[in-house]
């Protein structure tokens, strides 16, 4: 259940008071400790004890490395099968907390209080958890749903512009992917920013919410969610195992551009639709240059993506703008043009 907090995170509270754990766990980045902690805090009332778990901030640590470090630290604590954990972050932290909890005494309960745009609409709804293995993003998780997601937006006034405009690539593709009047009116947008924004969360949330209620084990409708990641993991594989990491949602984003070709050369949507979602994504995101990359490595990644069966690359391709197709085989040169067309 997601739940947008008032001021006075009364539904917080309320919520604490009604379950019996028998203490709490916030686990944080060294950011939102700073940011977003003194506003929790200053808001939680319960009689609970609690203990903050602080992570640098980074994909770059989302591995196993620091998982074992936060099961130690549960352990040292004496965390019990009663805890409660609350992840209190962005992506790295929602995926990264959910992971331990779910596996950590085969299981503790856990919630979500996501601090970026990318969270809040994404990343902390749909129980997906997990880590990233050697260069491989989220290789390692589980599906596990936080007892409760609450979202409160004024987290965002202290985010990075950056760290906005990526999480906004998740809303663009929610509207790309099921919701045409979405799409139209986010693109309505000029400057970018919290305030803008915030209007239109609820609408992004309730995509992806609906989308994970129809088919939560990713069978069939979910693997639309994955528009624009396909190549888009691949880059940002290649750029973490570069030493230069670049944001989810960038790499989402130029994506979702050479997705939007590969649709068009494989005749699943117009020309002109194609056109127009480039024009608007070059709007907002400025060019990541992938000269550096051979079509070999980013086949090699395509091919080992997690959503790929017999050896086949799956697309998740869009069908219309508003509608989208999964489980789709491109020709190997489809592909290899929509990163071309990328290029130029
Ligand atoms: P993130 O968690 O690294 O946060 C981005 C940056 O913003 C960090 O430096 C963080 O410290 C900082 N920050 C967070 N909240 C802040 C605030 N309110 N004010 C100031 N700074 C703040 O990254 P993200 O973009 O939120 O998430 C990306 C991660 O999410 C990736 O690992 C991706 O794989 C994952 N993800 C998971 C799912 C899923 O379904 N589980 C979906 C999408 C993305
Ligand atoms: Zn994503």
């Amino acid at each position: 259940m997601i739940t947008i907090l008032n001021d006075d995170f009364s539904q917080l509270n309320t919520f604490l008071h009604e379950k019996s754990f028998s203490k709490i766990f916030i686990l944080v980045d060294e950011n939102t400790h700073e940011y977003c902690l003194p506003v929790l805090l200053g808001n939680m009332e319960t009689d609970l004890g609690f203990e903050i778990l602080e992570i640098e901030a980074g994909e770059e640590m989302k591995n196993i490395q620091t998982a074992n470090q936060l099961w130690e630290i549960l352990t040292e604590m004496q965390a019990d099968r009663k805890a409660l954990v609350i992840n209190l972050g962005g992506g790295v932290i929602t995926d990264m907390g959910g992971f331990i909890s779910s596996t950590y005494k085969r299981g503790v309960q856990f919630i979500n209080i996501p601090t970026t745009l990318l969270s809040m609409c994404d990343a902390s709804i749909g129980g997906k958890t997990g880590i990233d293995l050697m260069n491989y993003k989220n290789m390692v998780g589980t599906f596990a749903f936080p007892e409760q997601i609450f979202i409160y937006p004024k987290f965002l006034e202290t985010l990075p512009f950056k760290e906005l405009r990526s999480g906004f690539a998740e809303m663009l593709k929610h509207g790309l992917i099921a919701d045409k009047a979405h799409w139209e009116s986010l693109i309505q947008i000029h400057k970018l920013d919290a305030e803008a924004i915030v209007t239109h969360i609820q609408t992004s949330m309730d995509i992806k919410q609906d989308v994970v209620e129809k088919d939560f084990h990713e069978r069939n409708i979910r693997k639309t969610l994955n528009f624009g990641h396909t190549i888009g993991h691949s880059v940002e594989s290649l750029c973490l195992s570069q030493g230069n990491p670049i944001l989810h949602g960038e790499a989402v984003a130029m994506g979702m551009i050479c997705e939007a070709h590969l649709a068009y050369l494989e005749d699943l949507i117009s020309q002109q639709d194609a056109e127009t979602i480039v024009e608007n994504l070059q709007r907002y995101y400025p060019y990541l240059d992938i000269s550096d990359f051979s079509d070999e490595s980013i086949t090699a990644l395509l091919l080992n993506d997690k959503k790929n069966t017999d050896s086949k690359i799956n697309f998740s391709l869009l069908s219309g703008i508003g509608s989208c197709t999964y489980d789709h085989q491109c020709s190997q040169e489809n592909i290899l043009k929509s990163l071309e067309f990328y290029r130029k």
